[in-house]
Formats: C-alpha cells, sequence, structure tokens
C-alpha cells in the first residue's frame, strides 16, 4: 500500500471518528469497506427467493387481477422490521444513495439468475408531481436506476406519469383501496415499449394496488408483457 493510501485510510477513520456513519437499518456504527448497511444486518434481512420460485406468493398476489410475466421481491415487508427502517429512511430521511444501493444489489441478484433475460427497460412506479416535487425524488426511481446499473438494462422515465394524488391507503378494504387507485396512472408515451417485455419497480408492495393500477395501463399498450420488482413486499 502506497503512503499516500496509508495517509487517507487514517484520516477516513479519523472522520468516521468524529462523524460515525452509522447503518441505516440499525444506527450501529458501520466499519471499514461497509457502506449504509452493516455486515449484520446484512445477514440478517431475510430474503424471499421469488425470483427463483414460479408462482410465489407475490405473483399469486396479483392473478386473476392482471397479467404478469414475473414477480419478486428482496425482502419481506414486516412492521418494525428492518426492510421497513430502510423503506423509511429512504422516503422521509432523504436517504438517497439508499435507494441506488438496494436497486443496485437486488439488480445484481436478479441478473445473475436470469430474471431480466428477455427484458427491454425497467419502469419506476410514478408519484405524483406534486409528492415527487415534495419529496424532492422518487424513490422508486432511484431503486430502478440502481438496479438498470447493475442488471445493464436502461431505465426509462417517460412512459407513465401518476395524474391523481391518492390518499393514505391504511384502514381501507380491498375494494376501496381497487377504487382508489384505479384510474390514477395515464400512459404518456407508447411508442418506445410497444411489443417490449418491461421491468416494473417499486419500493414496497402491500396490497398490489398500485402495481395492478399501473399494469392496466402500461398493458393498453400494444405487446406489452409487464414483470415486476420491489425492494420489499408483505407476506399477506
Ligand atoms: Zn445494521
Amino acid at each position: 500500500m502506497s503512503r499516500w493510501n496509508k495517509i487517507i485510510l487514517i484520516a477516513d477513520d479519523f472522520v468516521s471518528l468524529l462523524f460515525p456513519r452509522l447503518c441505516q437499518a440499525c444506527n450501529e456504527p458501520l466499519v471499514r469497506n461497509e457502506k449504509l448497511i452493516c455486515t449484520s444486518c446484512m445477514m440478517d434481512i431475510p430474503r424471499t427467493g421469488y425470483h427463483l420460485q414460479r408462482d410465489n406468493p407475490l405473483e399469486k398476489k396479483f392473478y386473476g387481477r392482471c397479467y404478469i410475466q414475473k414477480a419478486a421481491a428482496w425482502t419481506y415487508y414486516r412492521q418494525g422490521g428492518k426492510a421497513q427502517k430502510l423503506i423509511y429512511r429512504l422516503k422521509y430521511g432523504g436517504i438517497r444513495p439508499l435507494g441506488h444501493f438496494l436497486g443496485g444489489l437486488y439488480g445484481n441478484v436478479l441478473k445473475s439468475s436470469g430474471f431480466n433475460e428477455d427484458l427491454y427497460c425497467i419502469l419506476a412506479v410514478p408519484l405524483h408531481r406534486s409528492k415527487e416535487k415534495k419529496r424532492g425524488f422518487n424513490q422508486s426511481t432511484l431503486i430502478a436506476e440502481g438496479m438498470a446499473k447493475t442488471m445493464g438494462i436502461p431505465y426509462i422515465n417517460n412512459i407513465i406519469i401518476r395524474t391523481k394524488a391518492s390518499e393514505t391507503q391504511t384502514n381501507k378494504h380491498r375494494y376501496d383501496r381497487w377504487e382508489n387507485v384505479e384510474g390514477i396512472f395515464s400512459v404518456i408515451n407508447t411508442a418506445d415499449i410497444k411489443d417490449k417485455h418491461v421491468l416494473l419497480v417499486d419500493d414496497v408492495i402491500t396490497t398490489g394496488s398500485t402495481i395492478e393500477a399501473c399494469t392496466a395501463e402500461l398493458l393498453k399498450i400494444k405487446g406489452v408483457k409487464v414483470s415486476v420488482a420491489a425492494i420489499a413486499t408483505a407476506e399477506k
């Protein structure tokens, strides 16, 4: 190791001592070479393995609702769980690198399993313009960009928009939830993905209503096939 590299490492340790970088999932200080999530959390976060399983519980969630080719999620979304913490930090803590990081991580997993074989591009579930402006970013876009990079597939952002801001979806029956999101998306650019298989990316999938509504619009484009990937999904 060169003398200059040693100096950089020492300086890096010194900065970490003054301003410890913390794990976004457990708040423990990160050590050298750890990025955003500590090794212990990385091992602790349960993986669904859905990308290796046809007819997995996430795919089944959409049966009879909309035609989805394949669906997968990196981990489970559980109340008080680490995934919930990570998504919260990303969305409300404004930790944008976490979006690229998680997307990149899962993109690698998907690519190595051949999940991306015939995928043409990646799309993100859009936020309403006013919400994106307020938050400053769309967390799903960050995840989609991270995935695009490691999967080697382009991310395209001008295909679908959210025309209505939806209300919060908690404490509503399934039927109401569907009513709530129906017709809130609109495809603005059809030519680019005609006859193509696209990967629709969201941060978290709970009831699946958002994906369902978004997919319903995309499937209006001739020959389009839709697959879905998320960082986390509710088990039920
Ligand atoms: Zn941790």
